[in-house]
Formats: structure tokens, C-alpha cells, sequence
């Protein structure tokens, strides 16, 4: 079977990114970018704070073009899911389905995807009323009311950034207490738009047979009590989950899933293995932090196979000793 220098795991900004570095290195990188590839861009619209897109540019245009930047240097790709890893010992294994693969160095880029509220209500009304993301989504709801579910930054800066749109923004959380910063809260509370329902769950997500959102059913978490609150859409804001399921048995990872890299690096702790981008950043979570890691890994597995292949010319080139 042949032994690839590289394979990239995930088709976002990082792993774009790691596979145009690697593919100019002559690394010869595969990419098994996802059967969803292009990651959380894919749903957003446009993007104003890439540099170098002036006036902005549609988020699935710019993974059309990070993929095309990597394919111009020879990155091969594979459109689907990676279903099983082996990093126990190398070359490293990696599965698509029955199909295996295998590589000397490994860049973990599978990203973080948006939090479910997990009601089947809900996923029957994605893309009718329901939404993870104002950016994308806020300007379908010019003067109408929304509600934002979650009580964290980003539900804050969901909440504030809907009140360019939305005529009333109501913040469910399901504590009196927020868990975002005091300055956001101060800023939505400073809103005459946003108003705060707590502590509530949402717990149906009502218009299911007519196929087009129509309210919440929301519960108060002390009482018991439940009630449906008409609304045009539900914006769910409550955080992200890291895409580390088929690593976390082999990889460092944190309490929240994030993998674990060293300080200054992309190191995990099995070396010749690398993560970039947000599965290992929950801190920044941007498109330019994601491609700067992901070149960052790149290099990192460069250096890891030079070092290497120093080490193996040194051993060629040592005296023989016969016995
Ligand atoms: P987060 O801080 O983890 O907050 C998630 C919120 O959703 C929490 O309030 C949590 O409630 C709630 N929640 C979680 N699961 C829930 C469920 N199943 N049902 C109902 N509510 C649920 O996530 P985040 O707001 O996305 O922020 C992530 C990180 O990015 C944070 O470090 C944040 O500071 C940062 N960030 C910063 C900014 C900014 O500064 N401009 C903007 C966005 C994000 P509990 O509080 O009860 O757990």
C-alpha cells in the first residue's frame, strides 16, 4: 500500500490551508475533506473580515476558492467521511469506510459544528424558521420578532446583531445567570429590542405540520410550568462541539473534546500528528485563525518528515560495525 508523506483530515479553512503549504512543499497531500466539505463557512453568508476580499465575499465561495488555491499544487481529495483512524503506531491508518490509507504525518482539521437544542421539532424545521446562525440568516427577518436561545457571547452577539433586522429579540436561557461576559449583557440589556425570557427551555419547536416555524414551547425551569410563545424564528446560539469523535481515544483532548496541542504549535501528543483550526481552538474560531494554524500544521509536519529523513540519512551514513 502506498505511504503518503500527508494526509489532511477535514476540508475547511484549516485544512485547505495545511494542504496548499503542504502540496507547495511537495508533500503530495491527500485531503479527505468530508462528504460536507467546505465546514461552517458553507452556511454563512458573506464574509467581510477575510483580508484581501475588500468588499467581501460569500462564504462557500471562498472554500470553492481555498480548494482550488490547494488543488493547483496537486493536493488529491476524497469527498468523504473518514469513518476510523489508527495512530498507534506508524505509518499512521486511516479509514474511509473499507478503503484504507496510510501516511507518515497526519493533520487533524475537522472543525466544530453548531449545538443542537436535540428536539426532532427542531431539525424538521431547519431552514424554515429554524437557524444557528444570524450572520447567515438575520436579514429574512426584517421587522419580524425572533428569539435567540442561550445565554453565552455568542448568544449575546447573536441577540445584538438580529436587532438590525428583527423587530423584537427575545433571549431564552435557561438560568437567571449568564454565562456571557458582563459587557455583552450589558449591551443587549442596553437594547430596547432584546428582552429576556429565564429560565426557560425550549422544549418543542412548534409548526411542524404546516412546515414553517410559528413559536417556541418553552418551559420555566423552577416552576414546571410550560408555555408557547409565538415567534418567526428560533436562532439557536448555544455553543459549538468540537469534531473529535473518532480521535478522542487516541488524542489529548480537553473536558469539552477540543484536542490538545502543544504551546507555540500543533503538536498533539502523538508525534507526526497535528490539529489545527477550531478543533483545537474554541477561543477564536475565525476563518483567517483557522487558515493560519492550518498553515502552521503544514509546516509543522514538514519539519517533523525532514527531521526524520535527516535521522535516516544520518543511520545510512554511520560506520557499519560487523561482529
Ligand atoms: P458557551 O460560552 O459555551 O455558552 C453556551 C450557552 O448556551 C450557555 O449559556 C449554556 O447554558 C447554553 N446552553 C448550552 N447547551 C444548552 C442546551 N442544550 N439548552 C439550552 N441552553 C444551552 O458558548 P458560546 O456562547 O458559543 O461561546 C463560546 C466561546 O466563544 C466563549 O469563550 C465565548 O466567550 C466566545 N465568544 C466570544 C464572543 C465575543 O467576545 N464577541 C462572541 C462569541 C463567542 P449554561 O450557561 O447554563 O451552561
Amino acid at each position: 500500500m502506498e505511504i503518503r508523506d500527508l494526509i489532511v483530515i477535514g476540508g475547511g479553512p484549516a485544512g485547505y490551508t495545511a494542504a496548499l503549504y503542504a502540496a507547495r512543499a511537495n508533500l503530495e497531500p491527500l485531503v479527505i475533506e468530508g462528504f460536507q466539505w467546505g465546514g461552517q463557512l458553507m452556511i454563512t453568508s458573506d464574509v467581510e473580515n477575510y483580508p484581501g476580499y475588500p468588499e467581501g465575499i460569500l462564504g462557500p465561495q471562498m472554500m470553492v476558492e481555498f480548494r482550488r488555491q490547494a488543488e493547483r499544487f496537486g493536493t488529491e481529495f476524497i469527498t468523504d467521511d473518514v469513518t476510523k483512524v489508527d495512530f498507534s503506531e506508524r505509518p499512521f491508518r486511516v479509514w474511509v469506510g473499507d478503503d484504507e490509507y496510510q501516511a507518515r504525518t497526519v493533520v487533524v482539521a475537522t472543525g466544530a459544528s453548531a449545538r443542537q437544542l436535540g428536539l426532532e421539532s427542531e431539525v424538521a424545521l431547519q431552514g424554515r424558521g429554524v437557524t444557528y446562525c444570524a450572520t447567515c440568516d438575520g436579514a429574512f427577518y426584517r421587522d419580524r420578532e425572533v428569539v435567540v436561545a442561550g445565554g453565552g457571547d455568542s448568544a449575546m452577539e447573536e441577540a445584538l446583531f438580529l436587532t438590525r433586522f428583527a423587530s423584537k429579540v427575545t433571549i431564552v436561557h435557561r438560568r437567571n445567570e449568564f454565562r456571557a461576559s458582563q459587557i455583552m449583557t450589558d449591551r443587549a440589556r442596553a437594547n430596547e429590542k432584546v428582552e429576556f425570557l429565564t429560565p426557560y427551555i425550549v422544549v418543542d419547536v412548534l409548526g411542524v405540520d404546516e412546515g414553517k416555524l410559528s413559536g417556541v414551547r418553552l418551559q420555566n425551569v423552577d416552576t414546571g410550568e410550560v408555555t408557547d410563545y409565538p415567534t418567526d424564528g428560533l436562532f439557536v446560539a448555544i455553543g459549538h462541539d468540537p469534531n473529535t469523535k473518532l480521535f478522542l481515544d487516541q488524542l489529548e483532548h480537553d473536558a469539552a473534546g477540543y484536542l490538545v496541542t502543544l504551546p507555540r504549535s500543533t503538536e498533539t501528543n502523538i508525534p507526526g500528528v497535528f490539529a489545527v483550526g477550531d478543533v483545537q481552538d474554541h477561543t477564536y474560531r475565525q476563518a483567517v485563525t483557522a487558515a493560519g494554524s492550518g498553515c502552521m500544521g503544514a509546516l509543522d509536519a514538514e519539519r517533523f518528515l525532514a527531521a526524520e529523513e535527516g535521522h535516516l540519512h544520518d543511520a545510512l551514513a554511520a560506520p557499519r560495525v560487523e561482529s
